[in-house]
């Protein structure tokens, strides 16, 4: 049959599972066309630095997991190498572990709303279930009755600090949840932002509990987002699976060669130089929104970036003519939520002209 030329014609939709098709893009910071001049909505990071090749000839594939990275990147974590899979962001690492521990028709996740919305995209597109449960049940409620409502979901995912309310849980209390559940469910504590708060990290629950993951990035605080570096990190015999659905060659030499300059001690250090200034920057713009009347509420929070509600979410677009992109959120229901990540200072003096904008407006 001649193809007709018209790029428009349909392919039988017949084809496409019941799953897929009821899908509505995932809007990512960045997918939606947006112009701007100061970049707020996707939590990178503000600093830049250049990264040369060491590697020249890429004739031939790639070490599937290399181990240069591995052993900075344990090092780091304080763990061993056999402990870290490296994946292409922290957002494979969600899809490895839906795709290994759940059967699609069959098998749930439980998440804390709101949060993270790769979470419910990832189980959505396996036709894996949701048991969606709430961001106050985490924070209130005990081990015990957490627990009861996650029910047999196999993946428990405990964003930590939660984006986008910047909320945070102990680890003793992610270390009760994963007692009870070490049997039933492999809780996943999605680490993404712990560098702004290294002090509540529950890596250190891996080699106590052998249904514990922990995932990492290079995205946020190390100021790589472009390169596409993630880590999940779990003790061995929980990796192993996962090891056999990964991608034969998901990092690239390329990737390899520039993640392991990253993580040099020299590296570390200045992200951690960093995340201080960055950490003072967000108390700054933390204020200022506390002392706007522009501004209902302020989340306080780990993470960084801040998210708040506005009196009137007329102000985004307002934003938006200054060429001002934050990331605006429904929550709880609202339309008028916004986050802001902490960029670099002349980036937060544009926040703070815009809100002194809208401040004004609402004297
Ligand atoms: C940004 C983010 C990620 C994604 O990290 P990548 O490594 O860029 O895929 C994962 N989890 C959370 C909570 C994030 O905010």
């Amino acid at each position: 049959m001649k193809q007709q030329s018209d790029d428009s014609a349909q392919f039988p939709q017949s084809l496409l599972p019941e799953n897929i098709a009821k899908l509505t893009a995932y809007s990512s910071a960045k997918s939606e066309k947006l112009t701007g001049s100061t970049w707020l909505n996707a939590n990178e990071s503000p600093y830049t630095r250049e990264y040369a090749l060491t590697k020249t000839e890429f004739n031939r594939y790639p070490d599937p997991q290399p181990q240069q990275v591995l052993d900075a990147y344990s090092a780091y974590v304080g763990l061993e190498p056999e402990q870290v899979v490296m994946t292409r962001g922290a957002d494979e690492g969600i899809e490895l572990l839906v795709r290994t521990f759940c059967q699609p028709g069959k098998d749930s996740i439980a998440l804390f709303a709101p949060t993270y919305g790769m979470y419910k995209v990832t189980a959505d597109t396996h036709n894996v279930n949701i048991n969606s449960l709430s961001q106050e049940l985490l924070q209130q409620a005990n081990a015990e009755a957490i627990c009861e409502q996650v029910g047999d979901a196999k993946l428990v995912f405990v964003c930590n600090p939660n984006n986008p309310t910047g909320a945070i849980v102990p680890s003793s209390k992610i270390a009760q949840i994963a007692e009870q559940l070490s049997q039933t469910a492999i809780v996943v504590v999605d680490e993404a932002y712990i560098e702004f708060c290294p002090e509540l990290s529950a890596v250190s629950l891996i080699n106590d509990y052998t249904n514990v993951v922990v995932l990492r990035t290079l995205s946020k605080a190390f100021a790589l987002a472009g390169l596409r570096t993630g880590f999940t990190l779990a003790n061995t015999a929980l990796l192993a699976p996962l090891r056999k659905v990964l991608a034969p060659y998901p990092v690239s030499t390329v990737v390899a060669d520039i993640a392991a300059q990253a993580l040099s001690t020299s590296n570390i250090a200045s992200m951690r130089r960093q995340v201080g200034i960055l950490n003072s920057l967000k108390a700054r713009l933390q204020q200022w929104l506390r002392e706007s009347s522009a501004v209902k509420t302020v989340l306080s929070g780990e993470g960084n970036f801040v998210t708040l509600q506005l009196k009137d979410k007329a102000a985004i677009a307002t934003a938006y003519e200054r060429g001002v992109v934050m990331r605006p959120f429904v929550l709880y229901g609202e339309d008028n939520w916004l986050r802001i990540s902490i960029g670099n200072e002349q980036e937060l003096s544009e926040v703070k002209a815009w809100l002194d904008a809208i401040t004004q407006v609402n004297k």
